[in-house]
């Protein structure tokens, strides 16, 4: 007999509490208890906070971390719920999908109760923390594998009015970036579900490559802020520093716009983030596995756009996105 989901401790009760999601065991493993933290200041927007649905984005489960150290503090109202890590065999493993059935967990929501370890932790956290919340901020970064800047993102939402509430709270984190981003399969994910009630969900990719003091620290001025912008806690929203600009800008992936490697090979990035780039700009240079029987090809741009994410310099396969480019959404 399978137990359903369900949280150790009473999220309603004032103040800090904590305890843990219980995913119920399954034929793959026992029960997983998933720690979560719960900051209740009455009346207010009701926000849930995670982390760590992919494995090897350790920004999100390390900033998720910090938020304890200042929230209880200034929280004014309203309730968030913290979940610092939503799959640890994946970041036990330091891997994107889960080690046991390989799969993505942010392309199996809602979940299935009597589904495999990633779904079951879906099916959870859909029936138990969703119903709970408004708004979702989702923390993500784009892994060890990518130079990128740190950014707020939305898929486009068919409800206009959606669409616009979105946006406007994925600007108030004052990140470096906000990305409206033309995702091209968004079956199964987090962001969908959540949009599909109604609720504003807004995913935080907080850059990539080594995970380093600046992108912590612009993080974690980013969530205040947007803390900030719902009233849940006092002080004043300020833009953080990023490679020594104070500055946001909103901007729109094009999927015609994007650049996939034609064959399998080393990467050498020739660009950076923030570069603004015209058609026919070098973005980076694939050299082939076999430098003896192929030559070098250059990956150039297709239009006048800005660098928001680049490979680092790694091994890439046939089809492996190569750079990440928008347009500015306002223009
Ligand atoms: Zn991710």
């Amino acid at each position: 007999m399978s137990e359903t989901p369900h949280l150790t401790f009473d999220p309603d009760q004032a103040g800090m509490s904590k305890g843990h999601l219980v995913v119920p065991k399954g034929a793959d493993s026992e029960p997983l208890p998933l720690p979560v933290l719960s900051f209740n200041k009455g009346e207010g927007p009701r926000l849930l906070i995670t982390a760590g649905c992919h494995g090897n984005e350790l920004e999100g489960p390390i900033v998720a971390r910090r938020i304890l150290d200042w929230l209880p503090r200034l929280q004014e109202c309203g309730r968030v719920i913290l979940v610092p890590v939503l799959n640890p065999p994946a970041l036990k493993a330091w891997s994107r999908n889960s080690p046991g059935d390989g799969l993505n967990l942010n392309r199996v929501f809602p979940g299935r109760g009597d589904g495999s370890i990633s779904e079951r932790i879906a099916d959870a956290v859909s029936r138990v923390l969703l119903p709970m919340v408004d708004t979702v901020f989702d923390l993500h970064s784009f892994g060890p594998r990518w130079e990128f800047a740190p950014a707020s993102t939305t898929h486009p939402i068919a409800d206009a009015d959606l669409m616009s509430k979105t946006l406007r709270m994925s600007e108030a984190f004052k990140l470096p970036v906000t990305l409206v981003w033309e995702g091209p399969d968004t079956r199964g994910m987090f962001d969908t579900l959540a949009h599909s009630q109604g609720k504003i969900f807004v995913c935080l990719e907080l850059g990539g490559g080594a995970v380093g003091t600046d992108n912590l620290a612009v993080a974690e001025t980013g969530i205040r802020n947007a803390l900030i912008a719902l009233g849940i806690v006092r002080g004043k929203a300020e833009y953080p520093t990023f490679r020594q600009q104070k500055s946001s800008r909103t901007l729109k992936t094009f999927s015609s716009d994007q650049l996939k490697s034609p064959e399998r090979g080393i990467f050498e990035p020739r660009c950076s983030v923030f570069d603004e780039v015209k058609q026919g700009d070098l973005i980076g240079i694939l050299h082939p596995l076999d430098p003896c029987s192929s030559m070098p090809i250059d990956i150039r741009a297709r239009t006048t756009s800005i660098v928001c994410g680049v490979k680092s310099g790694v091994p890439v396969d046939v089809n492996d996105e190569l750079a990440l480019l928008a347009r500015p959404l306002h223009s």
